[in-house]
């Protein structure tokens, strides 16, 4: 499979993307994973997003196309590719469908995972994630075995930085205003297929019977 994930913040993109990443070996792509690692690490790219990130900003086009234009031309990616918080503007929207058609690849579709607003929020402020490999948990629908520790690799699960109050209602601005038109920008290219994302499992399953997946 080769999907665009487009939703707002906690609207399930990761959650999706995991799942189906088990069903076909797709491999799972969040520049909002790779940045987080970056900022870890203190890379050069990590400093120049940090700021941008805490804040609930949009990292700069031009640093995650940097990014992108090499993730899509490792190895892995020739199973498929489920991209997860990427492209998040109009402009990338542009610059990825330039890559594509240079690489001669296709995408099958752009999912759009459409949460009402409330429970994203209540699904944003109960969110934990494991600052080892990314797991994410929720405290109250799905907390670690161990409260802090990851059931997956014994790493430690934490609220991220920017999932305080006021991040998050930043970010779901930044959503609507910058990549909310997404929607409308693959809907003219006829890729769009809207989803009622209330539930992982009914996204999964939309998505297998679009992309003819066997259950
Ligand atoms: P979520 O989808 O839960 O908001 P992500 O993990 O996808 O979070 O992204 C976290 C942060 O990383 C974003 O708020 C933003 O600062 C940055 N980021 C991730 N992907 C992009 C992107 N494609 N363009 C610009 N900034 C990005
Ligand atoms: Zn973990």
């Amino acid at each position: 499979m080769k999907l665009i994930l487009l939703g707002a913040p906690g609207a399930g993109k990761g959650t999706v993307a995991n799942m189906l990443s088990e069903i076909d070996g797709s491999v799972q792509i969040s520049t909002g994973d790779i940045l987080r690692a970056a900022v870890k690490e203190g890379t050069e790219l990590g400093k120049k997003a940090e700021g941008f990130m805490k804040a609930g900003d949009l990292v700069p086009d031009e640093l995650i196309m940097g990014i992108m234009k090499e993730r899509l031309k490792e190895d892995d990616c020739k199973n498929g590719y489920l991209l997860d918080g990427f492209p998040r503007t109009i402009p990338q929207a542009e610059q990825l469908q330039a890559m594509l058609e240079e690489m001669g690849e296709k995408l099958d579709a752009v999912v759009n995972l459409d949460v009402p607003r409330d429970v994203i929020l209540d699904r944003l402020t109960t969110r934990r994630t494991c600052t080892s490999c990314n797991a994410i948990y929720n405290v109250k629908s799905k907390p670690p075995k161990v409260e802090g520790v990851c059931d997956e690799c014994g790493g430690e699960v934490v609220q991220r930085d920017d999932e305080t109050e006021e991040a998050i209602s930043s970010r779901l601005d930044v959503y609507n205003e910058k990549t909310a038109p997404l929607a409308g920008f693959y809907e003219k290219e006829g890729m769009l297929m809207t989803v009622n994302a209330t539930s992982s499992d009914a996204v999964v399953a939309a998505i297998k019977d679009k992309c003819g997946l066997a259950a």
